[in-house]
């Protein structure tokens, strides 16, 4: 049976204009999809990569960004995007639709509501609208405070780090380790500060959080664990930052990096399920029938235990964007996405991957010396390993995915990861903690 035979026609329309939303118009159209595919975006810019925006794209090569602020007014600097406009609307064939806003559902007539209080008919639908910044609890009249999740975001930061002597990140997440790096290699004195007493011990646990902790405080960025902001002061800006330990931090620029939120406001009243993003059976389809969700709000079953997951991470966000689009149009069986997640990040000039998912209650081990920028902590459920984080290898990456898509026994694991990465002292003293997830 050729593609085509196996697709539905009809109209298939995607709700986020991102990395999801585009991942889907493109499969859609490569599985033999031959009906209309429209692809609905807020933002004005055509689709882009969200993650060089909190690295490269915030400096200019080695220079200071101060010095190409007057030009950058009148020609703002460019993203990467994901796909170019000729290709998307001419090659693929995609109505594309920037500037619109969907509000609403209608799940009975089969319509999206948009903000112009038009109604677009579907046969199927894709929510791909991601996940928005989450904002500080409270307001300040103060200038000087940023986040960072679109291109707007990463412009007026930019613009920002360009005057900025001394940034304080909230947050030691992902984004805000990124950002502290990108400006501490750029001569700005970045102070994280951070509520837990382990940088990201919640998503990676606390022998992976206290060696990534090194690799802030080595390259010079300031760390400022277990303690709390309080409030902001300044004259019209804000200009010191105090803590919740008594201490007051000097800031040309605040950055809150507190994690994002699924964007599924819009979906209040829809009839969707809805569980801390949008809830999908393995499938990635929805409570409501031709309705599949996919990206960084997407919620699924967990596929090597029980629960559910939800990826806020690009290759996810690509990958199931894909996924949800094939089993939207295929009038063949539908396939279970099941993925080994991988996420990666960069810090100063170590390269971060995580293959697997690192949340368990079981110690991890860490294997080789954090101060030598080089080392490997992996993860167990029961017997076998279900997770790796990796600093600076990328030729083992390859390897940990086998072992942990084979489930290999944990022993196995430790075995060919210790070889891979000879410890600095012997196995017996490689550290193992336990975690809370
Ligand atoms: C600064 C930054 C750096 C990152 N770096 C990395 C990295 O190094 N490694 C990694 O693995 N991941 C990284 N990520 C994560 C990765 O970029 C995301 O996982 C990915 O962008 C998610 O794609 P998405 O399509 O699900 O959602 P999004 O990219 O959030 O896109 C959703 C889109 O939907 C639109 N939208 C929202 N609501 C509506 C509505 N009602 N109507 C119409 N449109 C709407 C939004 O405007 C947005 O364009 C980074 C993210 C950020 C923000």
């Amino acid at each position: 049976m050729s593609a085509h035979a196996a697709t539905e026609p009809g109209r298939l329309v995607i709700v986020g204009a991102s990395l999801a939303g585009v991942r889907a118009a493109r499969a859609a159209r490569h599985a033999g999809h031959t009906g209309t595919i429209i692809l609905i975006g807020a933002e004005e810019h055509l689709p882009y990569d969200r993650p060089p925006l909190s690295k490269t794209f915030l400096t200019h090569s080695s220079d200071h960004p101060a010095a190409h602020e007057p030009d950058e007014q009148a020609h703002p600097p460019a993203p990467a995007v994901l796909m170019a406009e000729d290709e998307l609307r001419d090659d693929l064939g995609v109505d594309l639709r920037l500037g619109v806003t969907a509000t609403g559902l209608d799940t009975d007539s089969r319509e999206l509501l948009l903000h112009d209080q038009q109604r677009l008919p579907y046969d199927r639908l894709i929510i791909a609208t991601g996940a928005t910044a989450r904002r500080w609890p409270t307001t300040t009249h103060l200038a000087g405070l940023h986040y960072l999740r679109t291109l707007d975001d990463a412009r007026a930061l930019r613009a920002a780090l360009a005057r900025t002597t001394n940034l304080v990140i909230i947050g030691a997440g992902f984004i805000g380790s990124e950002v502290a790096a990108t400006a501490t290699q750029h001569g700005i004195h970045a102070t994280i500060v951070e509520t837990q007493d382990t940088p990201l011990a919640h998503a990676v646990g606390q022998t992976a959080g206290t060696a990534l902790a090194r690799l802030h405080t080595q390259a010079g960025t300031t760390l400022k664990c277990g303690v709390q902001v309080t409030d902001f002061s300044g004259t019209g800006h804000i200009e010191q930052v105090h803590l919740s330990d008594g201490s007051v931090l000097p800031a040309d620029t605040v950055l809150v990096g507190i994690g994002a939120v699924p964007t599924t406001g819009w979906l209040t009243d829809s009839g969707v399920a809805l569980d801390d993003g949008v809830a999908c059976d393995p499938y990635l389809a929805t409570s409501a029938p031709g309705v599949y969700a996919a990206g960084d709000l997407a919620r699924f079953p967990h596929p090597r235990r029980e629960g559910t997951l939800r990826l806020e991470h690009w290759t996810a966000a690509a990958e199931q964007g894909a996924h949800a689009a094939r089993n939207a149009i295929t009038t063949a069986a539908p396939t279970r996405y099941e993925p080994v997640p991988y996420v990666w990040s960069d810090w100063y000039s170590h390269r971060i991957q995580i293959i697997g998912d690192p949340h368990t209650d079981q110690p991890s081990t860490l294997i080789g010396d954090p101060d030598t920028g080089q080392f490997t902590v992996l993860y167990r459920h029961n017997n076998h390993i279900t997770a790796a984080l990796a600093v600076n290898q990328p030729r083992a990456i390859a390897k940990l995915r086998r072992l942990i898509t084979q489930k290999a026994p944990w022993a196995d694991a430790l075995t060919q990861t210790t070889t891979l990465n000879p410890p600095a002292t012997p196995p017996a003293g490689s550290r193992t903690e336990s975690r809370a997830t």
